[in-house]
């Protein structure tokens, strides 16, 4: 069961500890009673790039998550990435000619953020 109280403005959900049964905030990391750790969830960040034809197609476009470069995505590639619960800032670099393009995803337990690239005529697309 899970119930609500107010915390600070913040709605915050309590959550029964796995280990003792102790009503805990669902944000907390560990049990204040046990200390039973919650395992880190974890959600899929899914990036990919269609395949075409036209001018552009050869233009391979960096990938950095939170500042850090984490790889390049070529024309009909893919990448994955595991990645912990939380928002994060990612920027797409198609090289010096053309403009950034900057998105928040927000990696969510167990599921799969998809952003799919395409390169046009006016520069990087994203949805
Ligand atoms: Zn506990």
């Amino acid at each position: 069961m899970v119930t609500f109280r107010y915390l600070e403005g913040k709605p915050v959900a309590l959550v029964s500890c796995k280990e003792c049964g102790q009503q805990i905030s669902d944000q907390a990391s560990s049990c204040p009673r046990c200390g039973y750790t919650k395992p880190a969830a974890t959600g899929k960040l899914l990036l990919s790039r269609k395949a075409q034809r036209v001018n552009g197609s050869r233009i391979v476009v960096d990938i950095y998550i939170d500042g850090l470069l984490q790889g390049h995505l070529r024309v009909g590639e893919q990448l994955e990435y595991d990645m912990l619960e939380g928002d994060y800032q990612l920027v797409f670099s198609p090289g010096p000619l053309n403009p950034d393009v900057v998105c928040t995803a927000r990696i969510r337990a167990n599921q799969t953020e998809q952003f799919h690239l395409e390169m046009g005529m006016l520069g990087l697309k994203v949805s």
